[in-house]
């Protein structure tokens, strides 16, 4: 039986998770930056991290927003098959959420209309919306806003597949530490394996809105985001780039079926504020 679903609700839940993901930072980011604060070797590093804890306290008790690049809206909408929208079309009703979310929560606006005459929209639309059909009649809402200072530090490698996964893994490398503290460290890695050019890419990104500290399914994956994470915590980049022990706080790597020819890997890095946020309708 399908379920009628009205897009004015869409509207309302994106308007207050742009509001939250700007001023609180998700349960597990919060449980790796205290994680990163007991292990993180650098006095300094240590200082560091203690200013981001003490930042998120006081955005989160003056809802003043935990960095001043609020990101571009980017979305993943789960949308079960037995669900019927009504009331109007799906993408105006997302981008009005964004709209009221980044204007009503005063967040900043940093979407431009074109991206060579460089005009912005005003309200941070249009987001970045990805849409995916699934079984059921329930509708998931993941958002996670993207700062650019990151998202300008990520890199797709189309390898050949006799690289096989050295070759994953030195793509990977290569990404973070031409990052560097560019990314404001700890980062958060985030990789897609296999599929095409534009797969891999997506694979990166949401590989990002996986709970920090939880590993993948399968089991090469898994022991692969450890040995990762243990590498990139030996760059010395470590936090703000200022040297240290903690340079990532999670690699989350996502991995899909590729062509015979080919071994596509994107590397999408994510900062400190690593901001994702879920709501299931
Ligand atoms: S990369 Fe992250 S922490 Fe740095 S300015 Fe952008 S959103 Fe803020």
């Amino acid at each position: 039986m399908l379920r009628e679903f009205d897009v004015h609700v869409i509207t309302d839940t994106v308007r207050d998770l742009c509001i939250q993901a700007s001023h609180f930072l998700s349960d597990d980011m919060k449980a790796a930056l205290e994680k990163a604060k007991q292990t993180e070797k650098s006095d300094l590093g240590r200082k560091i991290l203690c200013q981001l804890q003490d930042n998120l306290k006081i955005a989160g008790e003056e809802m003043i927003p935990i960095c001043q690049d609020t990101g571009m809206a980017v979305l993943f909408l789960e949308i079960g098959q037995d669900i019927h929208l009504v009331g109007g079309n799906l993408t105006d009703a997302v981008n009005e959420g964004v709209r009221r979310g980044y204007t009503e929560g005063f967040l900043r606006k940093s979407v431009v209309k074109d991206p060579i005459f460089r005009e912005n929209t005003n309200d941070n639309t249009p987001a970045v919306i990805h849409e995916e059909i699934v079984p059921g009649d329930k509708l998931k809402i993941t958002l996670a806003p993207k700062g650019f200072g990151s998202e300008n530090m990520s890199q797709i490698f189309m390898l050949k597949p006799a690289q096989g996964i050295e070759g994953v893994k030195d793509a990977v490398l290569k990404a973070v530490k031409d990052a560097g503290p560019n990314a404001c460290p700890p980062m958060v890695v985030g990789v897609g394996i296999g599929g095409d050019f534009e797969k891999c890419a997506i694979l990166s990104k949401k590989a990002l809105t996986r709970e920090v500290g939880k590993h993948s399914d399968i089991p090469y994956v898994a022991e692969l985001e450890s040995e990762l994470l243990e590498t990139i915590n030996k760059s010395g980049i470590g936090p703000a780039g200022l040297g240290g022990t903690v340079t990532a706080l999670a690699v989350n790597v996502n991995t899909y079926p590729t062509h015979i020819a080919g071994l596509p890997v994107a590397v999408n890095i994510c900062c400190h504020v690593n901001r994702h946020v879920t709501a299931v309708l």
